[in-house]
């Protein structure tokens, strides 16, 4: 006769995170500083009551369990009630990045089958301009008190305040199984259209324990966080659920990211912990340069997204003793992956040593496997020299993306259960990963992707173009900007104005390549696909314009 185990059968479902803060934080806040300009407080205990107004509001529009709700936000109080509204009755929040095209975002949102998105005010003009392309949404809520409401001719448009004013603070959270899905929210799209990854209650839950572990990003309720990584991308790596888990009280930049904007957060809060990729820490530490400040209550910032360089870790580290934690991690790993925190044997080491430790992405939290195998799946030593394709498991790990793109409409796994993460990276004797190369042709630009795919689709659809490729070109600011090299039919000429203005209004501004060179030839592989490891070799001393 088999048994089963004898305890009790709690699911984990995310609603129980903010319930738990209700209970046990109730006087704990979150700061946030809203598009209108006011800063705003509000506790744990009423960010809970608000949310089950918001879910009341979305049962009164219909909203049932598995639907989706889309939110285009800056990370702030209300867009956390969305959060845990939508995710209490079991609904599907979908985070749409507000720095795609917005032909994309309506692509996205018809994908996703939104039936209701909450805008900031800052990006009203931007899905006003292809409101007619979304199709299944019937709702647009916009964050702002009715006073602040501007018009617009968006479907059943009304303002966040009055969405939920009047609406009761009781309702049911939960009533479901753990594996339901609660978050949506898609990759960049390196080869077709952006992929999503459909998060399930368990998964979040687990990767906030996971993210809440000392060593992982060390959180405690004594510390006040910062997450300037937005709510849009990879769900503000955990912290959204992991500040209420802990107690740890939140301040919310909204959409002010520039470095006087986030020194005057950091400082007037006394935030002693900050997450962001490197692009925006080079913001913030030239501005502390430039007027000569200081960080005094900052004890340990989070850099991910793409590899830190030397100099932001030892100028962290060494003129503002703050300690920065180097972490790695995908949208399709919830996202934490790795993070940099040093063993024992490694903080024994002198510092130059500790810091060539630190510059590696980390290694990986409980709940996340890795290995690295060759070209044909054969796995490699964990030597810290050899390098390979970089596969990981575990339990906030994707298994098929949604409605099963990218998979022929099933699970994108191998056989044993392993995700391709498409980075290319070494291991050594103690788990710690590091990338050397990125499989993926996408540019990384201030930590957003920018497809390559897209720019040479439309750059070849100009008709003295025979072929072109975009490669990203290091920039001192952006860490990659695109360069689009072309090559022209027999006996054309043409000039690099002309080239960008065939992709001008095709994507998104930012996405403009900074510079276009033109080649007599571009190099192809075997397959007869473009040699991007080529062109990056021929062109990796290009300086460009931007500089
Ligand atoms: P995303 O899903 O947009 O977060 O992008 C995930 C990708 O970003 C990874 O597959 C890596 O290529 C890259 N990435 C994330 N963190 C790091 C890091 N610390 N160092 C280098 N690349 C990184």
């Amino acid at each position: 006769m088999s048994i089963i185990g004898k305890m009790q059968d709690w699911p984990l479902t995310v609603n129980k995170v903010i319930e738990h803060a209700k209970i046990n934080y109730p006087r704990q806040r979150v700061i946030t500083r809203t598009v209108e300009g006011p800063i705003v407080e509000k506790t744990y205990s009423e960010i809970y009551d608000r949310s089950k107004q918001v879910s009341n509001a979305l049962k009164g529009d219909g909203i049932k369990k598995e639907d989706r709700v889309a939110t285009l936000a800056w990370n702030g109080c209300r867009h956390m009630e969305t959060w845990f509204g939508a995710m209490g009755i079991g609904a599907v929040l979908h985070t749409i990045n507000p720095r795609l095209h917005p032909d994309q975002i309506a692509w996205i949102a018809n994908d996703a089958e939104d039936k209701v998105l909450f805008v900031d005010l800052t990006f009203l003009p931007l899905i006003e301009a292809v409101k007619d392309k979304f199709e299944t949404v019937e709702r647009f809520v916009i964050y702002c008190d009715p006073e602040n409401m501007p018009a617009t001719e968006l479907k059943n448009a009304i303002a966040y305040e009055l969405y939920i004013d009047g609406q009761s603070q009781e309702c049911v959270w939960g009533d479901f199984d753990e594996t339901t899905p609660c978050g949506l929210c898609y990759t960049s799209g390196t080869t077709g259209n952006p992929k999503g990854v459909l998060y399930s209650h368990r998964s979040n839950v687990l990767h906030t324990l996971m993210t809440g572990m000392t060593d992982a990003l060390g959180i405690s309720i004594h510390d006040r966080v910062l997450p300037i990584v937005p709510m849009f991308h990879a769900n503000a790596w955990g912290l959204t659920f992991a500040c209420p888990a802990i107690g740890a009280e939140m301040v919310m930049p909204g959409p002010a990211m520039d470095g006087a904007s986030i020194y005057e957060m950091l400082t007037k809060y006394k935030v002693t912990i900050s997450a962001a990729v490197p692009t925006v820490w080079l913001m913030l530490l030239q501005h502390l340069e430039q007027n000569d400040l200081q960080l005094p209550d900052l004890t340990r910032v989070v850099i991910g997204g793409s590899a830190v360089p030397e100099r932001i870790l030892r100028t962290f580290q060494d003129k503002y003793g703050v300690e920065v934690g180097h972490a790695w991690g995908m949208t399709e790993t919830s996202p934490l992956g790795t993070i940099g925190s040093l063993t024992p044997e490694q903080k024994a080491l002198d510092y130059d040593s500790q810091i060539t430790a630190k510059l590696k992405q980390g290694r990986p939290p409980f709940g996340v496997e890795m290995k690295i195998v060759d070209d044909e799946g054969k796995d490699l030593p964990r030597d810290g020299e050899t390098s390979g394709h970089l596969l990981v498991r575990g339990m906030a790990v994707v298994d098929t993306y949604y409605k099963g793109a990218g998979g022929d409409g099933g699970s994108v796994l191998d056989e044993d259960g392993w995700f391709d993460t498409g980075d290319v990276a070494n291991l050594d004797d103690q788990g710690f990963m590091q990338i050397t190369d990125r499989s993926k042709d996408v540019i990384k630009s201030g930590g957003e992707w920018i497809s390559s795919i897209d720019i040479e689709n439309f750059a070849v659809g100009h008709d003295k173009v025979a072929n072109a490729a975009a490669i990203g070109i290091y920039h001192p600011k952006w860490d990659e900007r695109p360069l689009l090299i072309v090559q022209l039919h027999e006996g054309q000429t043409a000039t690099k104005e002309e080239i960008l203005k065939q992709l001008e209004g095709k994507i998104a501004k930012w996405w403009t390549p900074d510079d276009v060179a033109f080649v007599d030839a571009i190099p192809l592989g075997a397959t007869g696909k473009i040699n991007k490891l080529a062109l990056r070799e021929q062109f990796k001393d290009y300086k460009l314009p931007t500089y």
